[in-house]
């Protein structure tokens, strides 16, 4: 079977937005449009466009799917033109900050993003946090100011925004003709054209002149002019010779400047920004043009990265149907009608429903049932896909988010997405005995979708522990618990996730070495550790062959001539993990340290694994203890929005909270404060903001990193874990 759609016609995209920038809407005219544009000459005459969104309401599952594929042919093509049309893959991206994990997954499996922004608010702290994930995962992007239509809208605001605090890339593709409730097109400052949207839900995209008759004045085509300039020559810079030719007086055709401006957007040396109003039905096509013309298909990405879980070597997977199968597992999901769905993205290959696939992690084969592919308005299953597909897959028992599955033969394992660990963490208690046993299954279904949720139990009282990225997240966790699986609990109070770390260099000897009749136990190591070096992404992938990394311990394995036999190195190195599992001040897990492996002795007879993996416990406990350990805690990334006559007041708390002012800013009419701020501090914020700012000031919090504590704190904490 051949695929369907050649590979450069796929788009594998995500909307991102700050909370209430318009992210639905435009998601649902996105789904509108692209749904039309499948079934025409298939609707009937009767059937109007709102009853199709009510339709599609009432299924509710277009919004909350992972992944929807829709079509889309651009407007300036011949809408029957089959050989036009494009498959989109639009992959969901959450709004709300204690989810960034699930933007950060979205970006590590889509090819470009549209970027939604307030057209009267412009950059807000959330597009801001999500536009520098974005960058971290070099996504090609277009930005989209939305709500043009509201009262105090400015599409020069929102810009100047996306300039100051986001990227100096960023050029005008469009400008709006007419702003608030005049607003009524879009200019395309290539074609220099205009772009009316006209019946009832905009769905007629209707292309006028410059011209006055077609309602543009003298002063917007001459602004409109000013900056057709302005973008070719942004465009022209990114390529020497059209530079230089443009120099000299030739300017490029719209076919060679769109071509560069896509090549551009794809290595983001662009962003290009367009203009409209998804409620009111103005723009939103030519987003999906702009998709179609500078975001990149799988071909146009590098080819992906892992390593042969065999040997360990790096190795790399191509975008085509003929190398081996790849996928990445990137999402784990309830659908209420075929239970529990895997999204995967294919990498590389094909995969036929029916077949096996093999999981690096788990090393076992799996058989994937059904292939499903999910559309606005149903399900469509499908006998194979292929690279640089986005499907779910249904009878993966065993397969979590960020897993690869791939081709037995041909093992490739994926670098895995990282999230972030849980900063904070609390002891949960179902409300009856007879809970316990469905409190396991619901919190362990929880966390199998959400892999910055995690379970875990207190090794001394018992007690359940949930861990998450912020109390607003355990508290969803929680009543998701009591709605979907009807489990009732008690929860305590939210506790820091404290880290330990060791600040100096130290070296020490473990010995384990026991005679008790018969055969005895000998184990023996002499290690050296040291705080671990932050290492260039060259450095990391060139380590040398004796080291090995993960995010928070290194361990170096110096062993020479066999001092300590092959066979128990593993054990040594699994003692050391459980070492600074356990902390050395206050039983907070060690991260960050080197472990060198340089010495020891074995004995023939009584040597074995269990002795080695104590004695290599017992000497990075012993080693860490004296070199100078400290505590860490999580800092938190806070934005307070306010009124400016609260602004003493906040500020004064926050600094008493052991908070680092940043910085201030006009935000409006109101004023933004930024602060660096530990999480200790920050429990119940909302209720103390709102009594000292009559309910006006506003705040957000994401994480930040880990900060060490300072001596006073950490003698209080070290006291009350005793
Ligand atoms: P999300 O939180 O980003 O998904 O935002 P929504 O799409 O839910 O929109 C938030 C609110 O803004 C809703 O009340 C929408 O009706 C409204 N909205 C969205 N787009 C527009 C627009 O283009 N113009 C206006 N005036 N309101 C809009």
């Amino acid at each position: 079977m051949e695929r369907d759609y050649p590979l450069e016609k796929v788009r594998n995209i995500g909307i991102i937005a700050h909370i209430d920038a318009g992210k639905t809407t435009t998601t649902e005219r996105v789904l509108f449009y692209t749904g039309v544009s499948h079934k025409i000459g298939e609707v009937h005459e009767g059937d109007t466009v709102t009853d199709w969104m009510e339709q599609e309401r009432e299924r509710g599952i277009t919004i909350t799917s992972a992944a929807v594929t829709c079509f889309w042919t651009p407007t300036y093509e011949v809408p029957t033109d089959k050989t036009k049309k494009h498959r989109f893959n639009i992959i969901d991206t959450p709004g709300h900050i204690d989810f960034t994990a699930e933007v950060k997954r979205s970006l590590r499996v889509l090819d470009g993003a549209v970027v939604v922004f307030d057209g009267v608010a412009g950059v807000e702290p959330q597009s801001e946090t999500n536009w520098r994930y974005a960058d971290e995962a070099k996504v090609p992007r277009v930005c989209f100011i939305n709500k043009l239509d509201r009262t105090g809208a400015s599409f020069e605001h929102s810009y100047k925004t996306i300039l100051e605090r986001l990227t100096k890339k960023a050029v005008r593709l469009q400008i709006p003709i007419g702003l608030e409730d005049k607003h009524e097109g879009v200019i395309d400052l290539l074609t220099m054209k205009a772009y009316y949207f006209e019946g009832e839900m905009g769905n007629k995209v209707v292309e006028k002149d410059l011209s006055v008759e077609a309602g543009i004045s003298k002063e917007l085509k001459q602004e409109a002019e000013g900056y057709h300039h302005e973008l070719i020559e942004k465009i022209v810079e990114t390529d020497e010779q059209v530079m230089t030719e443009y120099l000299g007086g030739m300017t490029p055709s719209l076919e060679v400047l769109k071509k560069l401006l896509r090549q551009a957007v794809i290595v983001n040396k662009l962003f290009p920004v367009l203009a409209g109003s998804a409620l009111k039905n103005k723009g939103v096509q030519l987003v999906l043009d702009a998709v179609v013309d500078y975001l990149p298909s799988p071909l146009d990405i590098p080819p992906i990265q892992g390593i042969d879980p065999e040997t360990e070597e790096n190795a790399v997977r191509h975008a085509s149907d003929t190398e081996p199968f790849s996928a990445l597992a990137f999402k784990v999901a309830t659908d209420p009608f075929v239970g529990q769905l895997i999204f995967f993205r294919v990498y590389s290959g094909a995969l036929a429903a029916g077949s096996y696939v093999y999981n690096p992690r788990t090393r076992n084969k799996e058989r994937i049932g059904r292939i499903l592919r999910m559309h606005a308005n149903d399900r469509e299953e499908v006998k194979k896909v292929f690279a640089g597909e986005i499907a779910a897959a249904v009878g993966l028992k065993d397969t979590i988010t960020s897993d690869t599955i791939c081709d037995e033969e041909h093992p490739i394992e994926l670098d895995r997405i990282v999230f972030p660990e849980p900063v904070i963490s609390l002891r949960i208690e179902p409300k009856t005995k007879a809970d316990q046993e469905k409190m396991g299954l619901a919190l362990n279904r929880l966390a199998q979708e959400d892999p910055t949720f995690k379970v875990s139990t207190d090794q001394e009282t018992g007690e359940t522990i949930i861990a998450g990225m912020g109390e607003l997240h355990l508290e969803i966790i929680v009543d998701r618990m009591k709605r979907e699986f009807s489990v009732e609990a008690n929860v305590g109070k939210p506790q820091v996730s404290y880290r330990e770390t060791i600040t100096a260099n130290a070296e020490a000897e473990g010995k384990y070495i026991k005679q008790t009749g018969g055969r005895g136990n000998y184990g023996h190591v002499k290690i050296k550790v040291k705080p671990m070096q932050l290492l260039t992404k060259e450095e990391l992938e060139n380590l040398p062959k004796n080291t090995k990394r993960n995010e928070h311990f290194e361990f170096i394995n110096s062993i020479k001539g066999g001092v300590i036999p092959l066979e128990y190195i593993a054990p040594c190195e699994k003692g050391f993990r459980e070492g600074l599992d356990r902390g050395v001040l206050a039983g907070f897990k060690l991260v960050n340290v080197s472990v060198d492996l340089w010495d020891g002795s074995y004995h023939e007879v009584d040597s074995n694994e269990m002795a080695f993996k104590i004695a290599a416990s017992m000497a990075v406990q012993d080693a860490c203890r004296s070199a100078k350990p400290v505590i860490l805690e999580p800092m938190m990334k806070v934005e307070v929005v306010t009124p400016e006559k609260f602004m003493g007041d906040i500020t004064g708390n926050l600094s008493s909270k052991r908070g680092l002012i940043e910085g201030m800013e006009d935000r409006g009419i109101n004023k933004a404060i930024r602060a660096i701020v530990p999480l200790s501090e920050m429990f119940g914020y909302m209720t103390g903001l709102r009594s000292m700012t009559e309910g006006r000031a506003s705040f957000t919090m994401e994480f930040f990193r880990y900060d060490i504590v300072p001596q006073n704190v950490a003698e209080t904490i070290i006291v009350s874990r005793k």
